[in-house]
């Protein structure tokens, strides 16, 4: 879509510090990181935000968040389980919608935020 930097992120035409993508997601490095490990998960697709997403996007919103822990793992903030049960580690997955939902860039992306707290803006 024109004039979507998300869009022109997915089709390089922006320079992102791209840590996966396939043939239906891209993710990257935020440029302006909260938390000590800041990605986003994107669909390459352009839908502005979860309210105008239908059924027809069940399949790539499910493949967006079972890639959050696949890169979690990766980036060291899985969640972790010692041998007593006790977990340890974690991350946070986070989508804003709209104005009151904390929206800024209207290309729907998920946030994965881990490391080591306390996190900038975020409980
Ligand atoms: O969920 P929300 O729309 O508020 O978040 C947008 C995110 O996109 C921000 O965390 C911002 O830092 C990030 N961003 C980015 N690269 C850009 C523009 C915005 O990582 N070129």
């Amino acid at each position: 879509m024109d004039n979507c930097i998300f869009c022109k992120i997915a089709a390089k035409q922006i320079p992102a510090g791209v840590v996966y993508e396939d043939d239906e997601l891209l993710a990257f490095k935020d440029i302006n990181p909260a938390a000590p490990v800041h990605l986003l998960i994107i669909p390459k697709q352009h839908v502005a935000t979860l309210s105008d997403c239908t059924d027809a996007h069940a399949a790539v919103l499910g493949k967006m968040l079972a890639l959050a822990p696949k890169l979690a793992a990766e980036h060291g903030i899985s969640v972790k389980q010692g041998p007593d049960g006790q977990r340890s580690g974690g991350f946070k997955t986070l989508v804003n919608s709209g104005p009151d939902g904390g929206q800024e860039v209207y290309h729907l992306h998920l946030h994965v935020y881990g490391g080591k707290r306390p996190w900038r803006g975020l409980g």
